[in-house]
């Protein structure tokens, strides 16, 4: 049997989108549940593809099957395609299985030709009618197959003429004066391609049908697929359909419409029509629409029939839709329906109160969220009817997401000042309490400004820099890497594309886009509404998995707790010693020789971290703590040698020219400079760090593990439930967790003596490096627990250093597809996620029961957390503001592997 390309809207239907496109499908469904669609057939998308495939040529064949399927078209309709009476006109539209707005080409009015609009004339007795037809067929057949652009025929020879003849909109031009319209741009078509505009209505449909195969490779609809993650080579399918007209008269329309409101979900008809207007008018600003509701007045009876249509085609689909209608004649016809797009906050709205309706079941509302609805919901957003007018700046990385306003400030001192409201220290603005700052880079010293700040904006550095990794933990909005930013600290302005911004000055940033705008933009709070908590209590009623948070700090602990977490996953411990008064006693404990003296910085630190740790515990309230053990090499807390010398350099210069009291502070200087000196390392991701460090220097450890023992039995003295689990990081081998942990539970036990409580610790150990993953067996018989670290678990299993990689080629790569997408933001199945696998299976067969969890940044990505399900994973942890997304995501995984079960059955 031939291979059949093309199908007539009664031979398809809704699920068909694969090889229908989704307009396809629906115009399909739609027909065959008896709603006034007219009538038409759909070229397949696997056409699309033979077309590339051989070399860009219309499949042999295909026209054959076309004109077999508009003789079907003509005797339904009771007219001929180029007919000298009765002509049949129609539409070739674009329509690929997943909506892309705007990104193909559609044409409208094919058939018109010299014989044709006679005819259509003499039938109508509307002239003016058939020429608005043909002039927009002539710009829209050209500008999609000819490379003449539609502003030429509309912004030049159209709105020329009407300027000519003083008319204010199309409306103004009568029927003689189309037809001038029409031969302007049918000698504009001679002129500028040499050939006539194609008369014969099969070589226009042809000719169309091969722009719409095109348009599927056009630039916008590349960037459109990329950045919506659609695939490449699924093509597009190709609609043609009887024209209907809404551009016939005053008692004829055209109008797009959602059955709820797509910006806050209410239910309720929104949208806009035109009267005596065609295709795309409405949405093209060439008249100003109206409101859908005007319709009620000026024609109940079409309004009656459209809010029926609309009704049914909810019920049908059970869910939102965006209509697309024309009115002929004060008779309705639907021209494309489809699931409308909706923010964050109307998906909630939508989906919970369609289950009260009982139009969807509560497993369907689940999955009709997703993760950039939630957090949108969970984040400030820049108002998105400011942005037509908003002046962008800058545009760096997405690295925190939620959006803020501020006045620009340089120094995270400044930003401090700032926020007890005083002046920033040179005196020279007013700066408010709201301040957004502004770096190069940020780094440790910085981190009290940063919490200051609103938001965070920074010219280098990628989405794992210093800022980016600080700012999502303490949710606090950031785009980082905006290199056209040229900061100038001194100054103290940065200038951008020749315009020069002044400490002061107001801007506001959106982490969630990575934009950055001037002045301040209107702000929607986030809005944890009544629907918001149904929907998340419906979550957690499906999911399997746990879903912890990463917190370093009780701020943030309780802040996840809020948000639904049901432990700390990860606690980093470094953090905790960047704080101003204890960053010099971890310099002193780290440079120091003298033992003694290295052992009573330890203590001093002990006493604080042991406050760090009854804080935490206090907020978690009896759900477990996964605290890591110290993990960075150790230089990362001593001043950068680059810095040092440059220090020196200076006071060597100032003694030469006579300052000799400075000779003392140059010594001491020096000596600092050999000490870190003799730190650096050529690699330090690779160096001395993790559980190295504590085999070579063990007091640290010992501390933390007092610290975290003796905050435990504090707080169980008062009755608290508290479940810390230590967790020893960077293993590669069990002889290292076994070291080290031997000596951690000598001390444990020492310390459960001395405080006379009984205290459930755990030891565990972070699975982040393939060797470990790979003997998984034999660490388990030390470790109590394994938790992925998959954000080093992808550096080494790749050999990719982050930093690097997603500075230099990783974008090359996902463009390329040398790599199908960015393995940092979700997890490589087929090699991180392997190792994953068989280290749960060994580790759990060495260990009955042995408890697996994820605290890479992957535990907050959905498709990641889907993997985890499919593994087995107890929990998985995340920065707190994406627990709830983690909870959906979790339910959704839940779900998906239960549907999955009951297929296989
Ligand atoms: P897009 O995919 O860009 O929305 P469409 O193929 O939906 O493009 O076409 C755009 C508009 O053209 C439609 O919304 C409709 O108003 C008009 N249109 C398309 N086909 C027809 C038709 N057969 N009769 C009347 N209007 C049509
Ligand atoms: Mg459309
Ligand atoms: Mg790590």
């Amino acid at each position: 049997m031939d291979l059949k390309r093309v199908y007539l809207f009664r031979e398809g239907n809704a699920t068909m989108r694969d090889l229908l496109g989704g307009k396809g499908a629906n115009l399909a469904e739609m027909s065959n549940i008896g709603l006034p669609v007219p009538p038409g057939f759909t070229i397949t998308t696997e056409t699309c593809n033979e077309y590339y495939a051989t070399g860009k040529k219309l499949p042999a064949g295909l026209m054959d099957s076309a004109r077999a399927a508009m003789k079907d078209v003509e005797s339904q309709m009771g007219r001929s395609f180029g007919g000298a009476t009765k002509p049949l006109l129609v539409s070739v539209r674009s329509g690929a299985k997943f909506s892309m707005p705007g990104m193909m080409d559609t044409v409208l009015n094919l058939g018109l030709n010299a014989t044709t609009v006679k005819a259509l004339i003499e039938e109508t007795g509307n002239k003016r009618f058939v020429y608005d037809s043909y002039r927009r067929l002539i710009m829209m057949l050209s500008d999609v197959a000819f490379d003449l652009s539609k502003h030429e025929f509309d912004n030049e020879i159209f709105a020329t003429y009407k300027q000519k003849v003083g008319a204010k909109t199309d409306l103004d031009l009568n029927a003689d004066q189309m037809e001038e319209i029409s031969q302007l741009f049918l000698a504009h078509v001679r002129e500028r391609t040499g050939h006539e505009f194609p008369s014969d209505p099969f070589e226009q449909m042809a000719v169309a049908i091969e722009a719409v195969f095109k348009s599927w490779n056009n630039d916008r609809a590349i960037v459109y697929r990329r950045t919506e993650k659609i695939p490449d080579e699924i093509g597009t399918a190709v609609n043609i359909q009887a024209m209907v007209f809404g551009n016939a008269g005053d008692d004829c329309g055209t109008g797009v419409a959602f059955t709820r409101d797509p910006s806050t979900g209410e239910k309720l008809i929104y949208g806009e029509y035109l009267m005596n207007a065609q295709g795309e008018d409405v949405v093209a600003g060439v008249r100003t629409p109206v409101p859908i509701t005007e319709l009620e007045k000026q024609n109940p009876k079409v309004f009656a029939a459209f809010m029926d249509t609309a009704n049914k085609l909810e019920k049908h689909y059970r869910d939102m839709q965006d209509l697309e209608f024309t009115i002929e004649h004060d008779k309705l016809f639907m021209l494309q329906c489809r699931s409308g797009k909706r923010t964050g906050p109307a998906a909630v709205r939508i989906a919970v109160e369609m289950v009260a309706e009982g139009l969807i079941k509560k497993e369907e509302a689940l999955q009709r969220v997703t993760g950039s609805h939630l957090d949108q919901l969970l984040h400030p957003r820049i108002d998105p009817s400011s942005l037509g007018k908003a002046k962008q700046l800058a545009k760096g990385l997405a690295a925190s997401p939620g959006s803020a306003v501020g006045q620009v400030v340089f120094d995270a001192d400044t930003a401090d000042l700032a926020k007890h409201g005083k002046l920033s220290p040179n005196g020279s603005v007013a700066i408010g309490k709201k301040v957004i700052l502004v770096r190069d880079e940020t780094n440790p010293d910085d981190v009290h400004g940063m919490l200051a700040s609103q938001a965070v904006l920074t010219a280098r550095g990628g989405k794992t820099s210093h800022a980016a990794v600080v700012a999502r933990g303490f949710g606090i909005p950031c785009v980082a890497g905006a290199e056209t930013l040229s900061v100038n600290v001194h100054d103290r302005k940065f200038s951008v594309d020749g315009q020069v911004i002044k400490e002061g000055d107001v801007i506001t940033v959106d982490g969630s886009t990575g934009a950055v705008y001037l002045g301040e933009l209107p702000l929607i709070e986030p809005e944890v509404s009544g629907a918001f908590g149904e929907l998340m209590a419906w979550a957690d009623s499906y999911r399997t998995m746990k879903v912890r948070a990463n917190a370093d700090n009780p701020r943030d602990a309780r802040q996840a707790v809020e948000f639904g977490a049901e432990g700390i996953g990860l606690c980093r411990t470094e953090h905790m010693f960047f704080e101003a008064e204890r960053l010099p006693l971890v310099q002193e404990m780290i440079l120091t020789k003298d033992e003694k003296v290295r052992q009573n910085m330890l203590d001093k630190l002990q006493v604080v971290q042991q406050q760090d740790f009854e804080g935490i515990f206090e907020a978690m309230d009896g759900r477990p703590v996964t605290v890591r053990l110290i993990d960075p090499p150790l230089h990362e807390f001593l001043p950068s040698f680059e810095q040092l010398v440059r220090e020196t350099t200076e006071i060597q210069t100032r003694i030469h020219m006579g300052q000799k009291d400075l000779e003392k502070e140059l010594e001491a200087k020096m000596k600092l400079l050999g000490e870190v000196e003799s730190m650096k390392e050529q690699n330090p991701m690779l160096g001395m760090r993790g559980v190295r460090l504590s085999i070579i220097l063990p007091g640290l450890v010992i501390m933390q593990t007092r610290a975290i023992l003796q905050a435990a039995a504090a707080l169980i003295k008062k009755k608290q439930k508290v479940y810390p689990e230590i967790m020893i990081p960077l293993v590669s081998t069990v002889n290292e967790l076994r070291v080290v942990q031997n000596q951690l539970e000598a001390e444990a036990q020492k310390i459960v003596k001395e405080q006379g409580v009984e205290i459930p610790y755990m030891f565990g150990t972070m699975i982040e490096l393939p060797r470990a993953a790979l003997t998984a067996g034999e660490i388990a018989e030390y470790a109590q627990f394994f938790s992925f670290g998959t954000n080093d678990l992808t550096q080494t299993t790749f050999g990719y250093s982050r930093d690097d990689a997603e500075g230099k080629f990783l974008q090359r790569y996902v463009e390329q597809k040398i790599l199908s997408r960015n393995p940092f933001e979700t997890i490589d199945v087929a090699g991180v996620g392997r190792l994953m696998r068989i280290a749960v299976e060994e580790g759990r067969a060495a260990r009955n029961g042995l408890k697996c969890g994820i605290c890479g940044e992957h535990g907050g990505d959905p498709e990641s957390i889907d993997f985890c399900q499919q593994i087995n994973l107890d929990y998985v942890s995340c920065s707190p503001f994406r627990v709830p997304i983690a909870r959906l995501a979790a339910a959704q995984a839940a779900l998906r592997s239960k549907v999955a079960v009951t297929l296989d059955k």
